[in-house]
């Protein structure tokens, strides 16, 4: 038997004879079924190859187990330093009201000229001061609706007095507006271009698979005038201050490389293959619009190989995908804030409704706007920072680990994976539940199992490909053949 000790580790054989094997430090290594087994037993001979691969990866350690276990420290430590930047992310919704009435509106929004769901100013400056409070030195404040749009007063006034306090504090503070960009005024934007505020907006796809869900008040598409607006953003702000995301619907799932080939036809950067989320008009609507997980998980890797065959003459990343191979291959904290553990929310992201209600997520103020107001945190005019962000918000991140759910304290694919205490609620009823059939679980399993595959199979040029991504550095691609 050799002299050595096993770091911890956990594992999963593949259909392929051999076993994946992912550490706490979330180094991984296929291993032959019978290498492993002799591994388990120890009776792997120091010299052999795989051994030392296992030692040198902190999969088991010699004398030097110490050392080894300071390494592994270290490197967990790395992983979860986003936790540092406690809380990065706070989403104003400005109003609730919106000028369209998308199939799938996540947030059931209001009317356009609906009265009672504007947020004032008075609520928005107390809302920046708890912003403020956070500890990060890089506040992002994300204006959200309803189309923010409608309630201007409140988006330029918020990001007057947020500037004021990071040049008081020194903090670096950045801005997102969230739009459907149909209501956008030559103004408006260039408000956005003098203090520097990204837009995000929403492109679905074409013209058909768009209008399918994206409509104004009157139920017409909105593709043609959307196009007009993008073009108008980008001429005042420039092309990299303006990104979209699309959400895959029933009218997509089976089109997913016809969004792609729109996307990058309007010269976007890359794209971001995104699922269903079951709140809203799109719970009300999940008949026409939903799909299994299971097959959104078989769309979305046949897409992503498409897309890999793409990057070999032009460089266009999946950005879900970047996020997965960036946890997998690289030792840093990706900050994602609906894929984390501890989950992200409160911790990386917290979203101040127009009534100043604070939520831990976007999707708990959705549940509420649903009718449960399970997951609300306080209020910025009645409760304290530390009310809201410590005594109230440890609560919940008591049950959104992974070590404490079932069966994710075994899962292999625990190092890149998280939890959504909210979306399990909205299930279950409980905040914490048996992961094993849950949509939340079938997505990210597959995708990531799709993804082990497509590393293990990986020719150099898309390796080249996969690290392009994770880099944003296109030059890593020979592309001139
Ligand atoms: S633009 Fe956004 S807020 Fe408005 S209806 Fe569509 S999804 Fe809802
Ligand atoms: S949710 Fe599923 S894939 Fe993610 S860690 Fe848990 S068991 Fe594994």
């Amino acid at each position: 038997m050799s002299g050595y000790t096993l770091l911890p580790f956990r594992f999963r054989r593949t259909d392929q004879h051999d076993v994946l094997m992912v550490n706490e430090c979330g180094d991984f290594l296929f291993l032959p079924e019978q290498v492993f087994e002799r591994f388990l037993r120890h009776e792997l001979p120091e010299d052999d190859g795989h051994f030392f691969r296992l030692k040198s990866h902190l999969f088991c350690a010699g004398e030097d187990i110490e050392v080894a276990l300071h390494k592994t420290a270290a490197r967990y430590r790395t992983r979860k330093s986003f936790l540092r930047e406690f809380t990065s992310l706070h989403m104003l919704v400005v109003t609730l009201r919106c000028n369209q009435r998308c199939s799938y509106c996540q947030v059931s929004c209001a009317g356009k000229d609906a009265s009672l769901y504007d947020m004032d100013v008075e609520t928005a400056l107390k809302a920046v001061d708890m912003i403020f409070q956070s500890p990060t030195k890089h506040p992002k404040l994300e204006f959200q609706g309803g189309e923010p749009l409608l309630h201007w007063e409140v988006v330029t006034a918020t990001v007057a007095y947020a500037e004021k306090l990071a040049r008081r504090l020194e903090k670096k503070v950045s801005f997102v507006l969230c739009t459907n960009l149909t209501a956008a005024t030559r103004e408006q934007l260039e408000f956005c271009r003098e203090h520097n505020v990204a837009v995000s907006t929403s492109l679905d796809g074409d013209a058909a698979v768009h209008d399918a869900c994206r409509k104004d008040r009157l139920g017409r598409g909105t593709y043609r005038v959307f196009l007009e607006k993008l073009a108008l953003a980008r001429d005042i702000l420039g092309r990299d201050r303006v990104g979209a995301l699309m959400t895959t619907t029933a009218f997509s799932l089976d089109h997913l490389r016809d969004v792609t080939d729109e996307y990058l036809r309007l010269g976007m950067d890359g794209i971001f293959l995104r699922s269903l989320n079951p709140y809203g008009f799109a719970a009300e609507e999940a008949a026409t619009l939903g799909y299994s997980m299971e097959r959104f998980v078989e769309k979305y890797l046949e897409a992503l190989r498409y897309i890999m065959e793409l990057n070999r003459k032009v460089f266009f990343p999946e950005y879900f995908a970047t996020l997965l191979f960036s946890r997998i291959l690289s030792p840093f904290a990706t900050g994602f804030v609906d894929l984390q553990s501890p989950a992200g929310a409160g911790i990386s992201g917290a979203i101040y409704d127009f009534d100043g209600s604070v939520f831990p997520s976007d999707e708990a103020r959705m549940l509420a706007r649903m009718g449960d107001r399970h997951f609300c945190l306080g209020n910025v005019k009645t409760d304290d920072y530390r009310e809201i962000f410590v005594t109230r918000l440890k609560k919940l991140t008591f049950v959104s680990c992974l070590e404490t759910t079932f069966p994710c304290a075994y899962c292999v694919y625990q190092a890149y994976c998280g939890t959504d205490p909210v979306r399990n609620y909205l299930e279950t009823g409980n905040e914490q539940r048996n992961m094993t059939h849950a949509p939340f679980c079938i997505k990210h399993k597959g995708i990531l199992t799709g993804l082990f595959d497509m590393l293990r199979h990986a020719d150099d040029t898309t390796r080249d490909i996969i690290w392009s991504w994770i880099t944003g550095n296109a030059e890593l691609v020979n592309r001139s053949c």
